[in-house]
């Protein structure tokens, strides 16, 4: 229903109409489309959001994936390496174990023994020297002729515990300087020697160049930060590439958190904060086969992302440049859709809005007394209508002027506004100094006694102009109960009828039409 009280005219003693009719189609359209616009929006950001952020996501998955792919590899070809390298260590000190255990070589003279005891050994690469040591500890063959293990041999660890534990185990020493000019970084394999019995009988030792390692890991492009790291099973470090100058080999880094984790764990990767670079890094680690060596390749994360880091970025500020478009969009025509509201709104001011009084006009009566019609016929609802005419108004304009006129035309619209309480009750001028009042879904009873309080407000108000003249106004009310075939019009002609006669008994009264068919017309004057 399109409707009208939200007008108001601006000049002084108009008259606001009331509120009930202040929900017109087009303002409730508005406020849909509003609502839709707004809903769409939310939902193409939050799609564009969720979109943008599952592309980012699976990519920022798929950099990991990749990143710990390319140093599980890696691992893996360190690994296989050094166990290739370390088993042919290994095998060497066997077969010189079984060899020197046999006696096959008493025989041969001290030099041919020396050669074929060793012959193996001179092939191996990075070798720093094979030798082998009787139970007290003294060296009984060698390789390399200016062997110096120092004065406490049985007190190292590589030799006290072949003595103490009858393992067939190859023990890996701890990194150690030689004492040569150069003091590279050596470890040593070692086994245990028994006799037949079982009792410990001397170790056999060979010595490796930690620079083997190093020459192994060269030209490995890891990226910044990135690096290769040997351990022990215990923690000591053996080998890293790059060499960082914090860490020495031999360092026992045992109990830093990650490398607890590392060794614990034996096999994996994960990301965590590095104690050592202060930032996050990911690690990939083997424990080399049944070897106690631990192969590590550290990662920088800030590297590994860096790309993704881009794409993010770039992603990101497109995205939210689009989302911003898009409020900014929403904003522009919401706007629009406010500007277009108003300009209806005043354009309804001025179709239905009468200027003098501020009430609504005969076109809107005639609207809104249409559409109540036809809510009656459909309900079976009754509907009323109050004819209301100022008394000897010709004579009012003749005494004090049309400019008074107007202004009393004014007071009376006012009045006759005040008493529209229901949403839809609705004041109108009909014309010059008459109004109408549609009374929707109101009995006789009620629109009788609506009337007499109108005419009983009037005629309690101020003269007008001060102090010179009283007002007063005829009502005629009439209410039908319309049937599917009625027309509105009968019900006009009735109140006007009843107008008529309330002019006729004497003005200031109510006379109103009691329906017991549409013809009959029974004027009740009421008592002043
Ligand atoms: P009655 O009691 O029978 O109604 O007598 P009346 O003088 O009011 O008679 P009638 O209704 O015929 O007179 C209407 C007068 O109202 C005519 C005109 O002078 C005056 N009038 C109509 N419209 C306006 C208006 O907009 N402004 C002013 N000032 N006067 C108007
Ligand atoms: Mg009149
Ligand atoms: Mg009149």
């Amino acid at each position: 229903m399109l409707a009208l009280s939200f007008l108001v005219v601006s000049h002084p003693g108009a008259v606001d109409i009331s509120e009930g009719r202040a929900i017109s189609f087009y303002v409730r359209t508005q406020a849909l489309t509003r609502r839709r616009l707004i809903t769409a929006s939310a939902l193409l950001v939050a799609s564009i959001l969720c979109i943008v952020s599952y592309f980012l996501v699976r990519e920022y998955r798929n950099t990991e994936q990749e990143a710990t792919r390319s140093a599980f590899n890696l691992v893996q070809l360190i690994d296989r390496e050094l166990r290739n390298t370390v088993s042919l260590y290994d095998t060497t000190l066997m077969s010189l174990i079984n060899l020197f255990q046999s006696r096959a070589l008493d025989s041969f003279s001290a030099p041919l023994q020396n050669t074929l005891l060793f012959h193996t050994a001179s092939n191996l690469p990075s070798n720093d020297g094979f030798y082998v040591l009787n139970a007290a500890g003294n060296v009984i063959a060698t390789s390399v002729p200016d062997v110096v293990l120092g004065p406490h041999v049985t007190e190292e660890p590589w030799f006290k515990v072949h003595r103490e534990l009858d393992s067939a185990e190859i023990f890996i020493s701890r990194p150690f300087q030689t004492s040569g000019k150069n003091g590279d970084w050596s470890i040593r394999f070692s086994r245990r020697m028994s006799t037949g019995d079982g009792a410990f009988a001397g170790v056999a030792v060979a010595q490796m160049k930690l620079d083997y390692f190093t020459n192994l890991l060269r030209g490995l492009d890891l990226g910044p930060d990135g690096r290769i790291s040997l351990f022990r099973t215990d923690g000591i470090m053996l080998v890293q590439y790059p060499p960082i100058p914090s860490i020495s080999t031999g360092e026992d880094l045992g109990s830093h958190p990650n490398y607890v984790r590392l060794l614990n764990e034996g096999y994996g990767s994960f990301i965590a904060l590095s104690e050592i670079y202060q930032a996050s890094r990911l690690y990939n680690f083997s424990q080399v086969y049944n070897l106690p060596i631990v192969v590590v390749v550290g990662l920088s994360t800030e590297y590994i992302f860096s790309n993704w880091w881009h794409t993010a970025l770039l992603i990101g500020t497109t995205t939210l440049l689009l989302c911003l478009g898009i409020i900014w969009l929403t904003l522009l025509l919401m706007h629009e859709l406010n500007l277009r509201q108003q300009a209806e709104r005043s354009l309804d001011e001025l179709t239905f809005t009468d200027p003098l009084s501020g009430l609504a006009n005969r076109r809107f009566l005639d609207k809104t007394l249409a559409e109540e019609w036809r809510f009656a016929q459909r309900t079976g609802r009754p509907v009323s209508l109050l004819m209301i005419d100022i008394d000897h108004f010709k004579h009012f304009n003749d005494l004090h002027g049309h400019q008074t006129g107007d202004e009393a035309i004014r007071r009376v619209a006012k009045v006759i506004n005040m008493h529209m309480r229901r949403p839809r009750d609705l004041a109108t001028r009909y014309d010059g100094e008459e109004f109408a009042v549609v009374l929707a879904d109101t009995d006789a009873a009620g629109a009788r006694q609506l009337a007499e309080e109108i005419r009983s407000s009037v005629n309690a108000m101020e003269p007008v102009p001060q102090g010179k003249q009283k007002l007063t106004i005829s009502l005629g009310a009439c209410t039908c109960y319309a049937k599917p075939k009625d027309e509105v019009q009968v019900l006009l002609s009735m109140a006007d009828k009843a107008l008529y006669q309330a002019k006729k008994g004497g003005r200031n009264r109510v006379v109103a039409i009691n329906e017991t068919g549409l013809n009959a017309i029974k004027p009740t004057p009421e008592t002043l």
